[in-house]
């Protein structure tokens, strides 16, 4: 069962992989979720990018002080961070498919210094991104890759016993 949380948080997270807000048909095409679920869920399209802190439409404006603009963000210090991590995802050593991932999610963090904070940043790869989206998130980037390691070890172990008791 998906909560409007999750799903603004992958909103968030799949604006961050493309750099800025993304438009119903790319949500529908690559998103995290299908167009459809937000639609459920929110009545529109722009009532959920609303809801996701993004200006939904031209001429609209957010009233709420605490709503930041996404369009403003500076995409930039992924690309350190990309450049920090050797472009490799930090749990499984991927160059696929690599994400910068936000430790602390912006959902828990008022100001956009904070969440681009180098050590609330971790390269992901897609995979282990959503795996690993809202865990630990009070831990430095050093900390969560030797969490996120172990965590990951586990649940393939725990995979391995399921495929071979068959
Ligand atoms: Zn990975």
């Amino acid at each position: 069962m998906l909560s409007e949380e999750e799903l603004i948080e992958s909103l968030q997270s799949f604006a961050d992989e493309l750099g800025r807000r993304p438009t119903l048909h790319e949500m529908a095409q690559d998103g995290p979720h299908s167009s459809s679920v937000y639609k459920k869920y929110f009545g529109t399209w722009s009532t959920a990018l609303h809801e996701a802190g993004f200006e939904p439409s031209r001429g609209k404006i957010i009233k709420e002080e605490d709503r930041r603009d996404y369009y403003s963000r500076d995409y930039s210090k992924n690309q350190k961070i990309y450049e920090r991590d050797n472009h490799k995802c930090r749990v499984c050593d991927t160059e696929d498919s690599i994400e910068v991932h936000h430790i602390k999610s912006r959902l828990n963090i008022p100001h956009d210094e904070e969440l681009d904070n180098e050590d609330n940043m971790i390269t992901l790869c897609k995979k282990h991104h959503r795996i690993l989206e809202g865990k630990w998130e009070d831990t430095s980037h050093e900390r969560f890759e030797e969490l996120a390691r172990e965590y990951i070890e586990n649940e393939d172990d725990a995979t391995q016993k399921t495929i071979a008791s068959f």
